[in-house]
Formats: C-alpha cells, sequence, structure tokens
C-alpha cells in the first residue's frame, strides 16, 4: 500500500555487516535488517527486488511503525542530492515470514516508484499512482497495485518453501549428521 502518514523520523543507520549487503534498502532496526538480509538469501523475488533498488538512485528505508490503512506502508518521496528517498513503515507485530512478505510488497512499490524518474516528491509519488493504481481506504487516500500484491505473495511462498525444505526429515538427518560428526560434546573443538 502506498499511503499518507505524519511525521516521518530522522534515521541513524545501523552498522553491521548485514547492513552492506543492503546498500540502498536501510533501517535503524537490526532485526529488520537481520530479517531483510535473511530474506534476500531466501527468495530470488526478494533478491531481485533488492538488486534493482541497489542499482537505482533510491534508497529506501524501512523502519518500524503503524500505518493507517494497514499493516505496511510507503509514505513518502523525498530527494538528498542526487538520490531518491523512499520511506516505508512496517507493523513488526507478525510472523517473520508475514513480515518479509510484506517488506517485498513494499519494495516493490519502491521499484514502481524509482522507474518513473520524475516522481521525486510525495505530492509526485500520489499523482503518479493516481494515474493507474486502485483507490484503498478512505480520506486521503491509499493506492493498491495488483504487481506489490503478487510480489508479496510470492516472497511469503518462497520463503515458506525454504523453510519446509530446511525442515524436512532428510535436511534435518543431514543436519544432525553433520553436528555428530563436527562436534564433540564437552569439548570445545571440532572433531573431525
Ligand atoms: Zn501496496
Amino acid at each position: 500500500m502506498v499511503a499518507g502518514l505524519v511525521g516521518v523520523g530522522s534515521f541513524a543507520i545501523a552498522n553491521g555487516t548485514d547492513q552492506e549487503t543492503m546498500l540502498h534498502v536501510r533501517s535503524s532496526d537490526s532485526s529488520l535488517i537481520a530479517l531483510i538480509a535473511r530474506a534476500t538469501k531466501q527468495s530470488a523475488t526478494f533478491r531481485g527486488l533488492i538488486d534493482t533498488i541497489n542499482s537505482s538512485d533510491g534508497i529506501v528505508y524501512v523502519e518500524a511503525g503503524r500505518c493507517r490503512y494497514s499493516r505496511a506502508c510507503l509514505t513518502g518521496v523525498s530527494t538528498a542530492g542526487e538520490y531518491r528517498m523512499l520511506w516505508v513503515t512496517i507493523d513488526t507485530r507478525r510472523v517473520d515470514s508475514e513480515l518479509i512478505a510484506s517488506i517485498g510488497h513494499e519494495l516493490q512499490h519502491s521499484v514502481e516508484i524509482l522507474s518513473n524518474p520524475n516522481v521525486r516528491s510525495t505530492a509526485a509519488m500520489y499523482l503518479f499512482y493516481s494515474r493507474f493504481a486502485r483507490r484503498v481506504g478512505t480520506g486521503r487516500g491509499a493506492f493498491e497495485t495488483e504487481a506489490a500484491t503478487k510480489v508479496g505473495n510470492a516472497v511469503r511462498e518462497e520463503i515458506r518453501a525454504f523453510k519446509s525444505y530446511c525442515g524436512s526429515p532428510s535436511m534435518r538427518s543431514w543436519t544432525n549428521k553433520f553436528h555428530r560428526v563436527a562436534w564433540r560434546p564437552g569439548s570445545d573443538r571440532l572433531g573431525w
């Protein structure tokens, strides 16, 4: 969903190795950074979104918070020098797969916006979406696109498929075997 939000705060960029892999998709929240790094590894669709944004002039800030009409929203566009900054808010009170799907959904909106170089402000963003997107909510209004809905669903399925593969009997027995071979109880050394 793309919707207005009152008062976008200032953000400090968290340090850490995961942040380096994110580049143009950032957060001040270390748990969101970890989740985005994990999603990048486990979902090809999510990875594609990150790659597209990394090669664009956009920097997307994903922060925990509340949206007026939904559990995730892209709330605004602004500029800093040659870069465009996009602001995504995510309600983090959900299981990881749902959270990642929502982030993927909002990153798709980010890609939609970044694909049009003329969208350089929140007002321009509204104008852009009013031309083709479905209007949802009431009052100031919000927009939704078919593409973002599809991307969110694809990311959710890929994350779930990854989880079920790693939790499958063959994978578990391999993991147990590996631990038996590699680790001697009571020892701090690997026991090859
Ligand atoms: Zn949406």
